[in-house]
């Protein structure tokens, strides 16, 4: 436990170099509140952060998908929110840029970030800005709401593909965010859900929280399963590509139905390549291909506050794709877990008591 104004956290110095470090304790500036995290996600952006890429400078704190506690405001600024419960909206908008005017921050032009251009929530405590609090609804826990960013990027992704009630709606790739959207698509009405994974662990996994559709297409008899549960209802009205590889997406336009929606939300593995024939298919049947990115957390749409509050109806269980949880100190075997790929994990959680 760390005492008087310092406090532990995990501190990026440099590619490779993550620690369980001693800092100062942040203390909140006007417009700010100090947020004491309860939970804290590991984003899969986090791997290459801390791995092989690094980040914009060091040292950094990781940590962008968190909740907690507001436990302190600055002298004079509304003491009521001591106490509240809150997820964190991650992006700081420059509020100048054309974006910010019409109330897209994902798209601004120069926006800082918790947890990748300033420090974020790897630890005890974090000054956050009060516009970027998103207050958790009774029933809530800290870690269904450290899951907000993944689920409103998931409400995002899923907004974008125009799937709804009665339709037929084809996910291609098994992760966190994949398993959030297709919770937002069952609950939105869509009749069939049809998963592709590359692996019978995912499988199982997807199948165990309610996907019975979900195939692995690096086995024959399943991607001929795959192929017939789609060809059945003469393709799909939308196919959301979640992988970031040439052969998901090509997957996505071969399965799409005449007039239909490809959404690519996977962050691109590598060069993106289509074959001849698969590019004719974006022709002939006159698709739709439409990017996502990030979430909308505007006044008139606001992907978190919808998140959050399907969380509290019961709507979506985010905390169903939690398999691994650590304490701040056991950092080391938590970023190896997903840095190796050696056992199957959904959303690995750092929990501070
Ligand atoms: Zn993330
Ligand atoms: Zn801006």
């Amino acid at each position: 436990m760390a005492m008087g104004n310092l406090m532990r956290a995990l501190n990026l110095y440099g590619v490779g170099d993550l620690r369980y470090d001693e800092v100062k304790k942040p203390r909140p500036q006007t417009g700010e509140v100090l947020l004491k995290v309860r939970a804290c996600g590991i984003c899969g952006s986090d791997i290459p952060r801390v791995f092989t890429k690094g980040t914009y400078h060091f040292p950094t704190i990781p940590g962008h998908e968190f909740a907690g506690e507001i436990v302190a405001v600055p002298e004079g600024e509304d003491a009521g929110l001591i106490g509240k419960r809150a997820a964190v909206f991650p992006l700081l908008p420059c509020g100048q840029c054309a974006a910010c005017v019409t109330g897209h921050y994902a798209q601004c032009a120069h926006y800082s970030y918790y947890g990748s251009r300033q420090d974020g929530a790897m630890a005890e405590y974090l000054a956050v800005r009060r516009e970027n609090l998103c207050f958790l609804p009774e029933g809530v826990s800290y870690e269904a709401a450290a899951m907000c960013e993944p689920t409103a990027v998931a409400r995002h992704a899923f907004l974008q593909s125009g799937a709804g009630l009665g339709n037929v709606l084809a996910i291609y790739g098994v992760g966190a965010i994949a398993m959030l959207l297709a919770q937002w698509a069952k609950a939105a009405g869509v009749r069939k859900i049809v998963l592709a994974a590359r692996s019978r662990e995912k499988v199982n996994w997807a199948k165990g929280m309610g996907f019975p559709l979900t195939f692995d297409l690096k086995n024959p008899e399943e991607r001929e399963a795959w192929e017939k549960a789609l060809s059945d209802e003469g393709g799909a009205d939308a196919c959301i590509e979640g992988t970031g590889a040439s052969d998901g997406l090509a997957g996505c336009l071969q399965v799409a139905k005449t007039f239909g929606t490809v959404v690519t939300m996977g962050n691109p593995q590598g060069e993106m390549r289509l074959s001849q024939d698969d590019y004719w298919k974006i022709l002939r049947k006159e698709l739709v291909i439409r990017g996502t990115w990030n979430s909308l957390f505007s006044a008139a749409e606001n992907d978190w506050r919808q998140s959050l509050s399907a969380m509290g109806q019961g709507m979506l269980q985010p905390e169903k794709l939690i398999t691994h949880r650590f304490s701040l100190s056991e950092y080391r075997e938590a970023f190896k877990l997903m840095r190796d790929k050696k056992e199957l994990y959904g959303k690995v959680m750092l929990v501070m008591e």
